[in-house]
């Protein structure tokens, strides 16, 4: 450990919070020969504060590992972060076929993902620090969890601001086709290649099977992707109304009906926001919509643009409920925070004149865990609304 970087005053009062991330304006002196390595950090009085990986050529200067300044951080280290990752997928993902590993700072490995779907295994390294030690992290995964492939989605925009290529691998393994996962009494593809994310949404799972207990009657899906909220909500609809302008997805979302024998279930290829216009003004009506849209605000210059998308969906689906219906409506935008988005859907019902219930506020799954001083981590909401 001979690589220290020092913070400034205003960088070791920032790092007090406790905040995972330290920008490069708190640090002293940049030293871009140490870029992807494990520096130790110290305070301005030159007092060791714990170990970081740096990285010169990002914004996020230093993403915080240990506050021990000297343990090694060697494979041992990585593998009890490993171990305790698993164990808590045990405790609350049991009987998930497919769910989330290791995410990132909330399990101890800043910039790294992993996925479990079945018997593959899908990584994302979105930092410089978790790059350089892959070879490492390959050898533990494929030990510990002893997957048929293990394959790098390495095509997330956020590598670049690490400086880091944009690439898909197989890092172990035979190259998968489609797999073949379960959620709860569903079965549904993944294309651990082609599909959003690493494959699939996983950060909804636990929402769409409470959500598949919650619906009934006529159903919409709006942004359906490969139909995970539609499989859970047939079971209880009547019928249910798929929405989704992805032709890829479409099909897929198809094929995935025809995996569980579902035939309650309508797809159209469409604009959502064409689509909820079109059914109001022909009179239709339903007992539940869920909204899952793609991030509307991906920075903080997009969201007032990011808002006035909330607003108009949630206004339109509102008015499409029948009395008793249930809104079920989601944001993944960092950046709208639960307390905006509440206000966007108070908005929504002030203007759709309908006396609403706030039912339930809901995050992401479980197995995406939050670091509460890190409050980039809680990025998903989910709100149930019910028309009186
Ligand atoms: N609910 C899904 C995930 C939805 S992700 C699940 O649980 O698996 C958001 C989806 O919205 C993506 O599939 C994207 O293709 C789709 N989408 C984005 N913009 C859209 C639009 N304007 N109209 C319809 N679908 C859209």
């Amino acid at each position: 450990m001979g690589h220290a970087v020092v913070l400034t005053p205003k960088g070791e009062r920032w790092r007090r919070s406790r905040h995972p991330w330290i920008y490069q304006d708190d640090l002293q002196a940049g030293e871009s020969g140490l870029s992807g390595r494990i520096v130790q950090v110290k305070s301005p009085r030159g007092q060791p504060l714990g170990q970081a990986f740096y990285n010169a050529k990002s914004k996020i200067a230093l993403r915080w590992l240990t506050d021990d300044p000297e343990i090694p951080i060697d494979k041992g280290f990585w593998e009890k972060r490993l171990l305790a990752a698993i164990e808590y997928r045990r405790r609350i993902a049991a009987g998930a076929s497919a769910f989330r590993l290791i995410h990132s700072e909330a399990d101890g490995f800043p910039g790294l993902i992993v996925d479990r779907y079945g018997p593959v295994v899908v990584l994302q390294s979105l930092s410089l620090g978790v790059e350089q030690i892959l070879p490492l992290l390959t050898e533990l995964i494929l030990q510990h969890l002893a997957p048929e492939a293990l394959v790098a989605r390495n095509d997330s925009q956020v590598r670049i601001l690490e400086g880091l290529p944009s690439e898909k691998k197989l890092l172990a393994g035979s190259s998968p086709g489609l797999v073949e996962v379960k959620e709860g009494e569903r079965r549904y593809g993944v294309d651990v290649w082609e599909g959003h994310k690493t494959g699939a949404y996983l950060d909804q799972r636990e929402n769409r099977l409470w959500a598949g207990e919650l619906v009934r009657g006529r159903v919409l899906d709006a942004f359906a992707y490969q139909g995970g909220f539609s499989l859970q909500a047939a079971a209880r609809a009547g019928e249910v109304l798929a929405i989704e302008d992805s032709a890829q997805a479409v099909t897929r979302l198809g094929e995935n009906l025809k995996l569980n024998g579902i035939t309650n279930v309508r797809v159209a290829k469409e604009n959502a926001f064409e689509a909820l216009r079109r059914l109001d003004k022909l009179g239709e009506r339903f007992d539940a919509v869920i909204l899952d849209p793609p991030a509307f605000a991906k920075a903080k210059a997009e969201l007032a643009g990011a808002v006035r998308g909330y607003r108009e969906i949630n206004l339109r689906a509102l008015k499409l409920l029948n009395p008793g219906g249930v809104l079920i409506s989601c944001s993944c935008s960092y950046q709208v925070s639960q307390e905006l988005f509440v206000e966007i859907l108070r908005e929504a019902c002030a203007d759709s004149g309908r006396e609403v219930r706030l039912r339930e506020i809901r995050s992401q799954a479980r197995d995406h865990p939050v670091v509460l001083t890190h409050p980039e981590s809680r990025y998903l909401k989910c709100v149930a609304l019910e028309v009186v």
